[in-house]
């Protein structure tokens, strides 16, 4: 049987909720590479002010993780067209994050393979100290995420596997996801050897599922709240009106995220 997947598809946390957010829509940007351009939200001006006030910050956490002065770094975050940048720096620049020790690696990028398919992460920062990875992932969503969806979102499970396999480590990961809007209240997840083993095989069947597909296999969700923040609402007749801003969801910022964080080719489709 033929698949639908290129022999050289990259899996990524983006396409993977995709797939699992929709079928159809993993098809369409994948497979198809189906440009279909639509307003993200009815408030797109705001939306956009968000993405870029958090590209901007990120950028200023990784010029202070290989070493910018702090000082001049300031500067910049003052000058910055929104306001909430500098906020957000100073935040940063008086919690335990400014201060981590060990080998501390930003913007790290991990391609591997595992079991003949290909992967790629990019973790805000890495550290590796006193035996343990660490996985730093910041966040400046305008809402707390529940922590529930979380620990089922594709990027907690998938960012510690890649991990361990890509370093063939058994060791214990964390993962600490911060939220700039509660600084103090970080989201941390340890996972065991076994938890790593355990969620490197629903990867590797998750995988395997979908290089299986036939094209007819790639049906619409059935969940037409998905459609709302779907670009392809128009191509899919599942409506014309943009989402409201309150309709974005953790899935919709997962794909912005890949968006600035790998800037490939097939994220750019967002
Ligand atoms: S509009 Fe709905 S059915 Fe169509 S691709 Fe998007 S999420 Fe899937």
């Amino acid at each position: 049987m033929k698949t639908q997947v290129p022999h050289n598809f990259v899996f990524s946390q983006s396409n993977l909720q995709t797939y699992l957010n929709c079928r159809y829509k993993f098809y369409l940007r994948y497979i198809q590479k189906l440009a279909w351009p639509a307003q993200t939200t009815i408030d797109d001006l705001r939306f956009e002010e968000d993405r870029n006030a958090g590209i901007r910050f990120h950028q200023l956490l990784h010029q202070y993780f290989i070493g910018f002065n702090p000082e001049l770094l300031i500067r910049m975050a003052e000058n910055d067209p929104d306001s909430r940048v500098l906020v957000w720096f100073q935040t940063f620049l008086a919690s335990p994050y400014a201060q981590l020790q060990g080998k501390l690696e930003s913007e790290k990028t991990i391609t591997t393979c595992v079991d003949d398919k290909n992967f790629i992460v990019k973790y805000d920062l890495l550290q590796f100290k006193s035996g343990q990875y660490t996985i730093y992932d910041w966040k400046t969503s305008n809402k707390v995420p529940n922590r529930e969806r979380l620990i089922d979102n594709i990027q907690t499970r998938l960012y510690p596997v890649i991990l361990s396999e890509a370093y063939q480590t058994d060791l214990p990961i964390r993962l600490i996801i911060w939220e700039i809007i509660a600084p103090d209240a970080p989201f941390i997840f340890s996972f065991s050897s076994q938890e790593l083993k355990r969620n490197a095989q629903y990867f590797k069947s998750l995988c395997d599922e979908i290089v299986s597909l036939e094209k007819t296999d790639f049906f619409k969700t059935a969940n037409t709240r998905q459609c709302k923040i779907c670009e392809y609402r128009s191509h899919c007749n599942r409506g014309i009106t943009p989402a409201t801003f309150e309709d974005l969801e953790e899935s919709a910022l997962t794909d912005l995220e890949d968006y600035w964080n790998t800037n490939r080719d097939d994220a750019n489709l967002v």
